[in-house]
């Protein structure tokens, strides 16, 4: 079970929804939620914070460390932004912000070939997948170079 809750960036430009895997970490582990244009004025700081394509995610690695009791152990040994981050502890749902918006949208003109024609679906279906990830590697989100293609 994942469960999402939203975060407005810092400026009030963006609200983003977050996914939280398993539910081990709490909402209050986000701190601060920085888009491209109010990133720009905060002070990096790697211990606590994530950087991704401009937006800047800072964790509260007290609560973090506090909740992280049922992580498996390799992550808990490694316990930093970037785990966080990537292993989708608290992280964008999906590569990016927004992403699960977009995502569904693309999707749903392959969907209506489903019905038409199931094999040329399956095929299309990937085919969007690898092109996707390989233009969002491009645009240089992280979580874009964690994914394998199918
Ligand atoms: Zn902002």
């Amino acid at each position: 079970m994942c469960m999402d809750h939203s975060f407005r960036c810092s400026c009030g430009q963006y609200e983003v929804s977050m996914t939280f895997k398993n539910e081990i970490l709490p909402p209050e582990t986000l701190s601060a939620l920085y888009c491209p244009r109010c990133s720009a004025n905060v002070d990096f700081n790697p211990d606590t914070m994530i950087r991704d394509n401009g937006w800047i995610i800072e964790y509260d690695m007290e609560i973090a460390r506090l909740m992280s009791n049922s992580m498996p152990v390799e992550h808990l040994r490694r316990l930093s932004p970037e785990t966080i981050f990537v292993e989708d502890y608290c992280s964008w749902r999906g590569i990016y912000p927004g992403d699960h918006i977009d995502s569904l949208r693309e999707r749903e003109s392959i969907v209506s070939i489903a019905k038409v024609n199931p094999k040329k679906y399956i095929t299309e279906l990937k085919d969007w997948a690898n092109r996707r990830t390989e233009r969002l590697r491009q645009e240089g989100w992280l979580k874009a170079h964690e994914r394998v293609a199918v």
